[in-house]
């Protein structure tokens, strides 16, 4: 699987090409990416997303960036809100 990265963007520089199999794969590659990025339902402990030196519980993280009992990610994570962003959902308010 040589450079696996670089085919993928290849792909992307020609939506029509990727979308000729309709807009289900895509969807379905999304729903992955939100499944592996959900809220975790117990929150975590991480340095604080506003004040990088405030190290705290936070009641909202991600299950998958960063460990959630030592350097949680608030929620919406990055990948959470580049999905919200594309789909033109507000991602403020988690
Ligand atoms: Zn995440």
């Amino acid at each position: 699987m040589p450079n696996l990265d670089a085919q993928i963007r290849e792909r992307l520089s020609d939506p029509k090409r990727f979308l000729e199999n309709g807009i289900e794969p895509l969807i379905d590659a999304i729903t992955v990416v939100l499944d592996r990025h959900a809220l975790h339902p117990d929150g975590g402990i991480g340095y604080h997303p506003d004040d990088g030196s405030k190290y705290e519980r936070m009641s909202r993280v991600c299950i998958s960036c960063g460990p959630p009992d030592e350097y949680a990610e608030r929620w919406p994570c990055p990948e959470i809100r580049a999905i919200a962003a594309a789909l033109g959902v507000e991602a403020d308010g988690g």
